[in-house]
C-alpha cells in the first residue's frame, strides 16, 4: 500500500484564487470541515495579479446602471452563447458581493462623495469596475485572505486549534481525484517541495483551479495554469463545455522577447489610451463589426467627448470586446502596419498628465520601466494580443455549481458558461465571488444531504501513486520540457486567434503524436522538489486540454467571440443553439458531441429590442411579439 498522510474533511477545496477562497470561506461558515489546497504559494494566483477590477452593477458613477444593463452587456459580450442563468446571477448578486468584500475589510478607490468608484472597461455600457488602482486583485486575495485567518480565530477560541475547520494546504499539487462508485470521495496529490504523497478524504470536492493559459507559447498566464482542474474533472467523469472559446487579450507586452505575453491591462483604454498603427492612425474605427455599430463612436472627437459627457456620446472603439480589438491588432500587424516588434502603439502619454497615469495605472508605469524600459507617461507602449483566459470549462448547474458528477463542484476560471464565447473584463473577479460563494454553498448542502460518506479504495490511491511515478520508471525517454515547448508551439500556431480547418487538424494530428512521446516520457533525479516532474505530471492535463480546444474548435463552423474561423468568418444563429460538450470516453480518450442550449427565459428575452436579438437568434428563438 502507498505511504502517504491522509486527511479527513467534509469539503475540500482545490485552488486558492478568489473562488477558492470564497468557497471555501462559505463551506466553513456552513460548518463544514474544509480544506484548501494550492499547488502555488497561498496568495499566489491569478486573482492576485488581476489589475482593472470587478465588475458590479452598483450604479455609484452612473446612476443608470443596474443589473440588467450588466446583464445584456455579458450576453452582448458572450455573444448570446453564455448560460443565461449563470449571467443572470452574476448581474444580480455582484454588488452584494463587492459590498461583503468590504465587510471583510477591503477598501476600494471612491468616487468624491466617499462611494465606491468605478471604472470603464471595454464592453461595460457604464463605468462599472470596482477597483483599488491597477491592483484589485491584489486587495480582493487580500482581503478573502484575512476573513480566512478570523474564522480561524473564531474556531481558535472554540477548539484551541486554529486549523480546526479551516486549514490551507500550499505548495500542494492535487492529481488525481477519488470516487465511490459514482460519487467523490476524495483528492489524491503531492507536496512540491518533498514529493510524499497526501490524501484527501472527502465527500465534496470544489475545483477553483483557474486557466489553461499555459498551453499556449505567449500567454499572461503564470507557470500553474496547467488546466488540472479542467482534466481532473474529465477523469472524474465530469464534462467540458465551450472549450473552443479562448480569450486573447489584445493588448500584453511584445518586446523584449522574455517578458512576451505578459499582461497590459485594459485600464489603460479605460482611462483614455488609444490604439495606434505604425502610420499613426486610430485603428479601431475601421473595426466595428455591425451588431456593435449603433453603441460606438465614429469618429475621433466624438470618442473623445464621451469620457467627459458619456450620457451624450457614444464610446470609443478602443473599448469593444476583447475578441474584436484583438482580431484588428492581429490584422493592422498583419497588414504590414505593425510596430518594429510585431504590436500595435498603445498610447496614454499623449492623453493624460503624466502624474495622472502613475496615479491611475502605477503597476502598468512599473512595469514598463522594469521590463521593457519605456516611460509611459512619455511614450507609447508596443502592444499585441496573449493568451489570457479560457471560457470552457467544467459544465456545472448555475445554482450550486455542481457538476454531473455527484459531490464535485466548479467555480471561477476553471468552471464553464457564464461569459458564453467571450468575457468582458473585469467580469471574472466578479464571477469567482458570487460562483465560489454558490460551490461553498452546494458543497455544504450537499455533505448535508448524504446518507453515507463515500469511501476512497486502496487500489484506487495505488494506481494515482503509479501513475504519478510513471515518468520516473522509463529511462531513456524524451524530457517534459522539449514536448511542453512544442504543444505550446503547436497551440499558438494552429489554433490560435484566427483558425483554419487544415491547421486544426494537423494540431490533432500533433497532439496525438504528443500523447505517444508523454506516455514515454523520462524524468531525472528524486521527488524532491524537482520540477520536470512536476511538468511532466501537468504535461498530461495540458494535453487533455488542449485537445478539447483544438477538436471543439474544429466542429465549431462559424466565426463567434474567441473562436474565429478563417473558413467561416461569421456567425451562424444556428450555432448558437448548441454548446460542444467534451468527455472521455472509456480509453481515456476526448469526445465532442453537441448538446442544445436551454432557450432564454421570456422575462430575460424581453430585456432585449428584438432588432438586436435578431442578430444572434433564430426566427423561431424570437419573442412572440
Ligand atoms: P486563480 O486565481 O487562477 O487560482 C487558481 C488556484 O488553483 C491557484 O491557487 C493555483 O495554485 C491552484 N491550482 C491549480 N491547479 C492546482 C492543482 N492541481 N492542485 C492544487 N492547486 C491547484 N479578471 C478580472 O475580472 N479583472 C481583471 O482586472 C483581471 N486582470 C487580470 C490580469 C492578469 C495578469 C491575469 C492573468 C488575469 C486577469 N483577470 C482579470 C482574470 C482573473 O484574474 C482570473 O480569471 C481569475 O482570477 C481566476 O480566479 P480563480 O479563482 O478561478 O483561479
Amino acid at each position: 500500500m502507498t505511504e502517504l498522510e491522509r486527511h479527513s474533511y467534509d469539503v475540500v477545496v482545490i485552488g486558492a484564487g478568489g473562488a477558492g477562497l470564497r468557497a471555501a470561506i462559505e463551506a466553513r461558515e456552513q460548518g463544514k470541515k474544509t480544506a484548501i489546497i494550492c499547488k502555488s504559494l497561498f496568495g499566489k494566483a491569478h486573482t492576485v495579479m488581476a489589475e482593472g477590477g470587478c465588475a458590479a452593477a452598483m450604479g455609484n458613477a452612473n446612476s443608470n446602471d443596474n443589473w440588467q444593463v450588466h446583464y445584456r452587456d455579458t450576453m452582448r459580450g458572450g455573444k448570446f452563447l453564455n448560460n443565461w442563468r449563470m449571467a443572470e446571477l452574476h448581474a444580480q448578486e455582484a454588488p452584494d458581493r463587492v459590498w461583503e468584500l468590504e465587510t471583510y475589510g477591503a477598501l476600494f478607490d471612491r468616487t468624491p462623495d466617499g462611494r465606491i468608484s468605478q471604472r470603464n472597461f471595454g464592453g461595460h455600457t457604464y463605468p462599472r469596475l470596482a477597483h483599488v488602482g491597477d491592483r484589485t486583485g491584489l486587495e480582493l486575495i487580500r482581503t478573502l485572505q484575512q476573513k480566512i485567518v478570523s474564522l480561524q480565530q473564531e474556531d481558535f477560541e472554540a477548539t484551541g486549534d486554529y486549523e480546526a475547520n479551516l486549514k490551507v494546504y500550499a505548495e500542494c499539487t492535487i492529481t488525481e481525484l477519488m470516487k465511490d462508485g459514482d460519487a467523490i470521495s476524495g483528492a489524491f496529490g503531492y507536496w512540491r517541495e518533498s514529493g510524499r504523497f497526501i490524501l484527501f478524504d472527502a465527500p465534496a470536492v470544489v475545483l477553483a483551479t483557474g486557466g489553461v493559459g499555459k498551453s499556449f507559447k505567449v500567454t499572461s498566464n503564470s507557470w500553474e495554469y496547467t488546466g488540472d482542474g479542467h482534466a481532473l474533472a474529465m477523469r472524474a467523469g465530469a464534462t467540458l463545455i465551450n472549450m473552443e472559446f479562448i480569450q486573447f487579450h489584445p493588448t500584453g507586452m511584445v518586446w523584449p522577447p522574455s517578458v512576451k505575453g505578459i499582461l497590459v491591462t485594459e485600464s489603460v483604454r479605460g482611462d483614455g489610451g488609444v490604439l495606434k498603427n505604425s502610420e499613426g492612425k486610430r485603428f479601431m474605427f475601421e473595426y466595428v463589426p455591425d451588431v456593435f455599430r449603433a453603441q460606438y463612436a465614429e469618429t475621433e472627437d466624438e470618442a473623445d467627448r464621451w469620457y467627459k459627457d458619456p450620457d451624450n456620446n457614444r464610446r470609443p472603439p478602443e473599448l469593444l470586446p476583447r475578441d474584436e480589438v484583438a482580431r484588428a491588432i492581429n490584422s493592422e500587424v498583419k497588414a504590414g502596419r505593425g510596430t518594429p516588434h510585431g504590436g500595435v502603439f498603445l498610447d496614454v502619454s499623449s492623453r493624460l498628465p503624466a502624474e495622472e497615469i502613475t496615479r491611475r495605472l502605477p503597476s502598468m508605469h512599473h512595469q514598463f520601466k522594469e521590463l521593457a524600459d519605456v516611460d509611459i507617461t512619455a511614450e507609447p507602449m508596443e502592444v499585441g494580443p496573449t493568451c489570457h483566459y479560457v471560457m470552457g470549462g467544467v459544465e456545472v448547474d448555475p445554482d450550486t455549481a455542481s457538476s454531473v458528477v455527484p459531490g464535485l463542484f466548479a467555480a471561477g476560471e476553471v468552471a464553464g458558461g457564464m461569459h458564453g464565447s467571450n468575457r468582458l473584463g473585469g467580469n471574472s473577479l466578479s464571477d469567482l465571488l458570487v460562483f465560489g460563494r454558490r460551490a461553498g454553498m452546494g458543497a455544504a448542502t450537499y455533505v448535508d444531504q448524504l446518507q453515507e460518506r463515500p469511501k476512497i479504495d486502496d487500489a484506487d490511491v495505488d494506481a494515482a501513486a503509479a501513475d504519478a511515478l510513471a515518468p520516473f520508471e522509463l529511462e531513456g525517454g524524451e524530457n517534459p520540457y522539449t514536448i511542453h515547448q512544442e504543444l505550446q508551439q503547436s497551440m499558438n500556431d494552429l489554433v490560435g486567434i484566427i483558425r483554419k480547418e487544415e491547421e486544426m487538424e494537423q494540431a490533432l494530428g500533433r497532439l496525438s503524436e504528443f500523447r505517444s512521446r508523454i506516455a514515454k516520457m523520462t524524468v531525472e533525479g528524486h521527488r524532491q522538489f524537482n520540477p520536470g516532474w512536476h511538468l511532466a505530471l501537468d504535461l498530461r492535463n495540458m494535453l487533455t486540454v488542449s485537445e478539447c480546444v483544438a477538436g471543439a474548435a474544429l466542429m465549431r463552423q462559424e466565426s463567434r467571440g474567441g473562436h474565429t474561423r478563417d473558413d467561416f468568418p461569421t456567425m451562424d444563429p444556428e450555432w448558437r443553439k448548441k454548446l460542444l460538450v467534451c468527455a472521455l470516453d472509456a480509453d481515456g480518450v476526448v469526445n465532442v458531441t453537441e448538446e442544445q442550449q436551454i432557450p432564454m427565459r421570456e422575462d430575460l428575452l424581453e430585456l432585449f429590442e428584438v432588432d438586436e436579438l435578431k442578430k444572434y437568434l433564430t426566427d423561431e428563438e424570437l419573442p412572440a411579439k
